[in-house]
């Protein structure tokens, strides 16, 4: 089947570990073989953050881990919300389509309130899921490779495009979610890994740094190290880590330490992560910044095209 498959990722900080196999690399697969459109999510920023002067710094630092990925921008679309004021009209018949009870209880946006630093919840994390419609729908996307805390999101954009199709004539496709390796890889403190928690492995980390912030992960004091994410979760999880990026089974890196205790583990984790990245680092210091922009300029001009048809077809479907 020929997908149109859309992702994007929020300009917070530069990606980590946890994007990699959580939605990166189904990314790389996937651009071979269907339609891609990868999405800055600028406007996105602002449901729990000011809009910091690092605004433009951090859609930079995403660029570059895209192409150092190796996200190809002959292949796929790279845009951002701010350049294409269609999805913002497009948000608003969505928002008519969802009651305020679904978007109180969605699972995602109770977990970010339970972990925002800010003291009061914006209107904009409650009706973000929505909006998230619309980069999906506005390109007709019928594939989304996402980490599991975006499932209650797409779940939300199925909703609208059904009710959508129903109210006013079949417009939309039911988009599906689709999981990478890891959809929720943990941090070094045991919690979702995260740009915004502190507890993330970077791609651009340079390797003394992911050294020294593996050597902070939190561990237990039992010397033999087993693979048990229910009683040793931290220690189950470094294990994980160490399994993806050495493409191994967690439980045979666990017996291969043996009672060789969290130093010998960190030791190797630091070697897997340090060795995995190494490439991607290295095209990452290779990527011209001008030419990465321009190609975020071009991804923009294409998908507002689409956006004006597809809002186009909307107005008239909804008979406006
Ligand atoms: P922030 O803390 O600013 O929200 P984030 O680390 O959660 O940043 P997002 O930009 O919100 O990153 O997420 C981008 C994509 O990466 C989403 O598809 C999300 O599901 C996926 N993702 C993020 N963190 C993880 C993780 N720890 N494991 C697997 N997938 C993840
Ligand atoms: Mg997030």
């Amino acid at each position: 089947m020929n997908h149109t498959v859309l992702t994007g990722d929020r300009p917070t900080g530069p990606l980590h570990l946890g994007h990699y196999f959580g939605t990166l690399a189904n990314r790389v697969r996937l651009q071979d073989i269907h339609q891609m459109f990868v999405l800055v999510a600028d406007y996105q920023v602002i449901i729990d953050r000011d809009l910091p002067g690092r605004i433009q710094a951090n859609i930079d630092d995403l660029l570059l881990d895209y192409l150092a990925v190796g996200i190809d921008p002959g292949k796929v679309t790279i845009f951002q919300h701010s350049a294409i004021p269609e999805l913002n009209q497009l948000l608003l018949p969505f928002l008519s389509l969802v009651s305020v009870a679904e978007l109180q209880r969605n699972p995602t946006v109770k977990d970010e309130i339970a972990h925002s630093s800010q003291s009061a919840v914006s209107g904009l994390m409650f009706t973000y899921p929505v909006h998230q419609a619309a980069d999906i729908l506005f390109c007709k996307g019928t594939l989304v490779p996402v980490g599991k805390d975006q499932l209650p999101h797409v779940e939300v954009t199925r909703l609208v495009a059904r009710r959508f199709n129903e109210r006013y004539g079949p417009v939309f496709p039911v988009p599906e979610a689709m999981m990478g390796d890891a959809p929720l890889l943990h941090g070094l403190d045991g919690g979702k890994m995260s740009k915004s928690r502190g507890n993330a492995i970077t791609l651009k980390a340079s390797e003394d740094e992911t050294a020294a912030l593996i050597r902070g992960a939190r561990t237990d004091a039992d010397r033999h190290i087993t693979y048990d994410p229910e009683s040793r979760p931290e220690v189950a999880n470094l294990l994980t880590l160490a399994g993806l990026c050495l493409g191994r089974a967690p439980e045979e890196i666990a017996e291969e330490i043996g009672y060789g205790g969290a130093a010998r583990l960190k030791g190797m984790l630091t070697e897997a992560v340090n060795e995995f990245l190494r490439p991607i680092r290295k095209r990452r210091s290779e990527v011209d910044l001008a030419e990465a922009r321009q190609v975020l300029r071009e991804g923009n001009a294409r998908a507002r095209e689409r956006a004006v048809r597809t809002l186009e077809e909307v107005r008239q479907a909804m008979g406006f």
